[in-house]
């Protein structure tokens, strides 16, 4: 059989596997720690951890727990932290309180601490929480005990090895995916924030064995200032970081298509057994620091495209700042995900008056600022990255492995195989 017949039957089967996985209701784990949405970053600051209460609360009110596994999770230990994070940076999270900053303000520069990344209190625990149910979902993955995992409050894209970023201080999604890793020989990371999934993109930009999948607004200032077209990876993950830019104000109509034509080429060339979804909602119409046009049913429609393909999926949250738009996205989401229809009517909660003068679940978001991606430019955004993808096509990017090595001596070109 010809190279081009193989590629065929394996699209041909792909399409079949679509088909099948569509029709099985799957089994979705919901983790959330009330206590999470509990903490301020400041009264200015734009991150408002209460959308968590939010969303919880029209999660609630809509019956959808019925349908769910619920989990209460165990916080993120130092340990599980350094996993990615380097021990002087956590040891500085483990330390530093509003009482004392003074006495560390010598450090502040080092660590990216500052108006982005203030320190707040209770600052170290906010981060356990939302990584600690990261890092059960991610188990609860393994486990094979759940098809798909929320959760909803993790999603901090921008957190580095040794410092705090655009207002995220520990990054879940990394030790989510090192969990994975343990036994998925190819993780795929797709995020549709409007920001670029730096933090992400930069731990895994030397493997093969995570392919990163960002679309954002890019324009070279906007933050973080990363993710042109041209960022694909070096060494080992040459190919294997994935950037589209694009401009203010894109539809529902043109991110859709241009979502599914580059997501289907990924899943098929490269062939992930384990997707994580970073859901940012700010890249809704009418975000407070946003400027595209999506509507929160385009938003989900990557959602369902996503979960189609029928592959172990973790969905987390990240940015968003108009707080009410975030919640009934992610409400709407987790609906998607269960194949639960919602009425478009919100139900009643103590939040009800947040969601005025509409009170439902899909107000309209978009037509607020002119779309400056026209035809041309989202075309040679494609061609680019579907050219990119077809590079990487029938690479057997990694031989399968029952014990996986340490991604960090991998990383570092010391292959170990280590037990656990
Ligand atoms: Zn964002």
């Amino acid at each position: 059989m010809s190279f081009t017949s193989l590629l065929l039957l394996r699209e041909f089967l792909a399409i079949f596997e679509i088909g099948t996985a569509a029709h099985s209701q799957p089994r979705v784990s919901y983790f959330f720690d009330e206590q999470v949405a509990n903490y301020h970053y400041g009264e200015k600051h734009p991150m408002k951890p209460h959308r968590l209460a939010l969303t919880n609360h029209l999660v609630t009110s809509y019956g959808l727990p019925q349908y769910l596994d619920v989990f209460h999770t165990r916080w993120a230990t130092d340990d599980e932290i350094r996993e990615f994070h380097a021990a002087d940076y956590v040891e500085f999270l483990q330390r530093v309180t509003p009482d004392n900053v003074a006495q560390l303000t010598k450090t502040f520069s080092q660590f990216n601490i500052g108006d982005d990344c203030p320190i707040f209190s209770g600052m170290y625990d906010f981060c356990k929480i939302y990584a600690g149910a990261s890092l059960a979902a991610a188990r609860r993955l393994l486990s094979g005990d759940a098809d798909i995992c929320i959760n909803w409050s993790g999603g901090l894209h921008h957190a580095k090895k040794s410092e705090a970023s655009g207002f995220c201080y520990v990054n879940d999604i990394v030790l989510a995916i090192l969990q994975l890793l343990r036994v998925h020989p190819r993780v795929l990371y797709v995020d549709i924030d409007i920001h670029h999934g730096d933090g992400v993109q930069e731990a895994f930009y030397h493997t093969d064995r995570v392919m990163t999948v960002s679309f954002h607004k890019y324009d070279g200032e906007f933050f973080p200032g990363t993710g042109h077209i041209d960022e694909r990876g070096n060494g080992m993950g040459k190919q294997f970081a994935v950037n589209v830019p694009l401009k203010d104000g894109i539809d529902d109509a043109t991110y859709v298509a241009l979502f599914k034509q580059i997501m289907r080429a990924t899943i098929a060339n490269f062939d992930p057994s384990a997707i994580v979804l970073q859901c940012g909602a700010d890249s809704l119409g009418c975000d407070r620091l946003g400027c595209f046009n999506l509507n929160i049913s385009a938003h989900g429609e990557c959602v369902r495209f996503t979960k189609s393909f029928g592959i172990p999926l973790i969905v987390l949250g990240g940015g968003g700042y108009t707080i009410r738009n975030v919640s009934r996205c992610w409400t709407y989401e987790t609906s998607v995900l269960l194949d639960v229809d919602l009425p478009n009517e919100l139900p009643p909660t103590v939040y009800h008056e947040f969601f005025a003068p509409d009170y439902q679940l899909h107000p309209v978001l978009s037509g607020r600022i002119p779309n400056q991606n026209n035809a041309a430019y989202l075309n040679d955004v494609s061609r680019t990255v579907l050219e990119q993808l077809r590079s990487i096509q029938g690479a057997p990017s990694v031989q399968m492995q029952e014990i996986p090595p340490d991604i960090q001596q991998f990383l570092e070109g010391k292959i170990l195989v280590k037990l656990f």
